[in-house]
């Protein structure tokens, strides 16, 4: 399957790592929209937020207290950052394995 984020968890495209468990993958944005941008990605291959299936809740949830571990390790707490999935062509998704944009760093302002 031709997927960008598949071939960042397989190692075949290189990226800065964050993170990894064995079902997660989160690793540096090419383009941080702030000083700190993660993407966190299951290694499972689901295109969006729409594919999601009942039996995936368990993963879903891994991915929120996976982003947690990984705020806390990047000093984001205390300060606090966004967590961002974008869905579809209005929501500017644009690689269809589904991923959680953690930004922090600087003060954030307004939703779009
Ligand atoms: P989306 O717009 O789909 O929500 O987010 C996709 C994100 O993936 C963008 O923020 C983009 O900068 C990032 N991205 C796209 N290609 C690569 C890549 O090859 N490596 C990394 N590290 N990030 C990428
Ligand atoms: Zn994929």
């Amino acid at each position: 399957m031709d997927c960008i984020f598949c071939s960042i968890i397989s190692g075949d495209i290189p990226s800065k790592k964050v993170y990894e468990d064995e079902n997660l993958y989160a690793f540096y944005d090419i383009e941080p929209a702030a000083p700190t941008h993660v993407l966190i990605v299951p290694k499972k291959h689901i295109a969006s937020i729409m594919d999601l299936t009942e039996e995936d809740a368990p993963l879903v949830g891994g991915i929120l207290l996976g982003i947690q571990k990984i705020a806390k390790e990047l000093g984001l707490e205390e300060n606090g950052f966004r967590v961002v999935n974008n869905m579809g062509q209005h929501g500017g998704q644009t690689v269809f394995h589904i991923h959680f944009h953690l930004i922090g760093g600087r003060q954030l302002f307004g939703m779009v």
